[in-house]
């Protein structure tokens, strides 16, 4: 039997909507809009085109967006005095600096130095505690666990009671997801296995998983015959393995493979998510749904 397929792209267009209509809302009734702040510095074009792209989405549902470039040269006295402005500015709901920074800037200290309340990205270390407390204490669940977390949910699959086997352990995929899909709650209370490179026998605990969930970053990691039947699998690896002309553009793109075959594994699995099409679309999607979170906090209305 062949999987359902879980597309991102068509729960990315569903969630957008509905965070527009909620936009419009509070808009209606309290006159103000969240309020994201995007700051780059440099033009790594690789920085630029996700910006780019977080910026239209902003825009499109209907967000003061505020892009904010900097100077590759800038000091990080400059960075950290550019920061507190936005932590002190009202109409800012969200601040997100965009990573990499140049060399002569600490990444760590100004992650710090974003408001908590403001840390859409969920990665400043109140938010990742508050995470692991878990329940009415999480603000920013980190948004590509998130992300996941919400494609499990509206695909139907249970977690409550189910084996759920995480593939890497990064602080900004595989360990919050484990740790939101062990807290008490909807889309969670599951009984979670994280695997990495020290794991004695991957391939054991995965055929235990009711929801696979890998985020190694390493072609084809995953082999079918590790896939328990009707299993939910969720590959957030992206990998640049080739390259191919669009066939929209004329233009030169990257070919894109996740760490689960896929071909293989949709035969098996019950749920899937393809790369690219799955994971990646709904990142974006839940800063969106941060931002406005932040907002909702701010007005005392979440
Ligand atoms: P990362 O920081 O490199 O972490 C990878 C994790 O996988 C590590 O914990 C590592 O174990 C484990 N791992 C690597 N090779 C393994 C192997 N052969 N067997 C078992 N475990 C292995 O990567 P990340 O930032 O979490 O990203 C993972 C993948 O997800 C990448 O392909 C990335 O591009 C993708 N990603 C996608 C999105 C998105 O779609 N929006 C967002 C973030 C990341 P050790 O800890 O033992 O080294």
């Amino acid at each position: 039997m062949s999987a359902k397929i879980i597309k991102g792209t068509e729960v990315r267009e569903k969630i957008l909507e509905e965070i527009t209509a909620e936009v419009a809302q509070i808009k209606e009734k309290h006159g103000v809009v969240p309020g994201l702040v995007t700051i780059l510095v440099g033009e790594n074009p690789a920085s630029m085109s996700y910006v780019t792209l977080k910026i239209k989405t902003a825009h499109r549902v209907g967000f003061k967006e505020v892009q904010d470039s900097q100077s590759v040269d800038i000091s990080e006295e400059d960075l950290l005095a550019l920061i507190d402005k936005y932590n002190n500015d009202d109409t800012i709901n969200g601040i997100l600096v965009q990573l990499p920074l140049p060399d002569q800037i600490d990444e760590k200290k100004i992650l710090n130095a974003i408001n908590p309340n403001k840390d859409v990205d969920g990665f400043h270390p109140v938010n990742v505690g508050r995470l692991m407390i878990g329940g009415p204490e999480v603000k920013f669940p980190p948004c590509t666990p998130a992300g996941i977390q919400e494609l499990i949910v509206r695909s139907g699959v249970e977690t409550s009671g189910a084996e759920v086997v995480v593939v890497g352990r990064s602080n900004i995929v595989g360990k919050p997801i484990a740790n939101m899909m062990l807290q008490k709650g909807p889309g969670a209370n599951s009984t979670v296995t994280v695997v990495h490179t020290r794991t004695k026998d991957m391939a054991a605990h995965c055929k235990r998983a009711d929801v696979l969930i890998v985020a190694a970053g390493v072609p084809d990691l995953v082999k079918p015959e590790w896939i328990k039947p009707g299993a939910c699998v969720i590959d957030v690896g992206v990998n640049r393995v080739g390259e191919k002309i669009s066939e929209k553009t004329g233009k030169k793109i990257a070919i894109l493979k996740g760490d689960v075959d896929f071909d293989a594994a949709k035969e098996i699995a019950g749920w899937i998510t393809p790369v690219p099409g799955g994971v990646g679309p709904m990142t974006i999607t839940m800063l969106m749904k941060n931002t406005l979170k932040s907002l909702k906090f701010h007005l005392g209305i979440e």
